[in-house]
């Protein structure tokens, strides 16, 4: 059966500026790839990251160079296919993420099964977290009030007015925070003093409270905290996991790092190797991306897949989320389709 390729941006909006402790912004351009056989048509999403990669129209200049390439990628092996995809795209785990998410949804819809059941994972998965990005502190009650239906809030941090964020989040909310730093504390000693302040304001988890690859900092400062400690800019590939035992509690899978569905079905499998506990997150994704990652949500002990409920104008549906509870549904593949 020939398969056929396209591609095209989106523009989504975002309901807040997104503001984390090295950038913000209030639109993301989306790279949305189709896959086409003569029955079924699959969707992809490349969403890169100005911390890890170049943007869409880089990764649109490498699709168009290796056009055939990819369409010769085998549809029911997913390791040489993502062996492939690394060697095609050595510099764009986004690329990556993209074109091995059209073949899973492609293959799952051949199947006539929606993906979650071929990877062997439950419907039922734990809460997801919602996000307040970094903001003015006025903008804060007004974010409460939009994030009232989600129980779990992921605060941002690692600015110089991180007691008066909490303090005002404190104000208006009692709920269970999770805090992500972004790397933002830069010394061991601010760290420490970050992490005893935090433990009085009941946060579960700590994500990635210093900059990646300062492991011994990081170890130091896990001896020391009774919070978790999560590695996310340390957690990138399933190879970095090694290096992380010791410094970390958890790690994050997003797919825009680890470059698709099939390395995160690895990071999951090392994770229960090393003992971590498992969180799964996103970049600001629309329902292509997220509903990709939640067919493996049931493995997470910690979600963050909020990315699609972040954008005011989502051009995709998928999976549902209920005041953070993640809906999956029985429809073939990812179970996407255009708004
Ligand atoms: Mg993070």
């Amino acid at each position: 059966m020939s398969l056929s390729l396209s591609w095209s941006i989106k523009r989504v909006n975002t309901k807040f500026e997104f503001k984390i402790a090295r950038n913000a912004f209030s639109h993301y351009d989306r790279l949305i790839l189709e896959l086409r056989d003569d029955q079924h048509l699959a969707y992809g999403e490349a969403a890169p990251n100005v911390r890890y990669e170049a943007g869409p129209e880089a990764i649109i200049a490498m699709l168009e160079s290796k056009k055939s390439q990819i369409l010769e990628l085998p549809i029911d092996d997913a390791e040489s296919r993502q062996e492939a995809l690394e060697k095609m795209f050595p510099e764009s785990y986004a690329a990556q993420a993209a074109i091995d998410t059209l073949f899973w949804d492609l293959h799952a819809k051949r199947q006539n099964k929606p993906l979650w059941q071929i990877f062997g994972a439950r419907e039922d998965m734990v809460i997801s977290s919602y996000t307040i990005g970094i903001s003015d502190l006025s903008a804060i009650p007004a974010k409460i009030v939009e994030a009232a239906p989600y129980p779990i809030l992921k605060i941002k941090l690692g600015t110089d007015y991180d007691h008066d964020i909490i303090r005002a989040i404190r104000a208006e909310t009692d709920k269970v925070l999770r805090v992500d730093v972004n790397e933002g504390w830069k010394t061991i000693d601010e760290a420490m003093r970050g992490t005893e302040w935090l433990i009085e304001e009941n946060v579960e988890f700590l994500e990635q409270p210093m900059p990646a690859l300062q492991l011994d900092d990081i170890a130091k400062l896990r001896e020391f905290s009774p919070i978790p400690i999560v590695a996310d800019e340390d957690s990138v590939r399933p190879e970095d996991l090694k290096g992380l035992v010791g410094a970390y509690d958890g790690i994050n899978i997003k797919l825009m790092k680890c470059g698709g569905l099939t390395n995160a079905r690895k990071m999951i499998e090392l994770s229960q190797k090393y003992e971590f506990d498992i969180m799964m997150g996103c970049m600001l994704e629309t329902s292509i991306g997220i509903s990709a990652l939640a067919q493996l949500g049931s493995f997470a002990r910690w979600l963050d897949l909020d990315g699609n409920v972040l954008i005011a104008d989502d051009p995709y549906l998928g999976v549902g989320n209920v005041g953070g509870k993640i809906i999956l549904n029985d429809k073939p593949g990812l179970g996407v389709e255009p708004r």
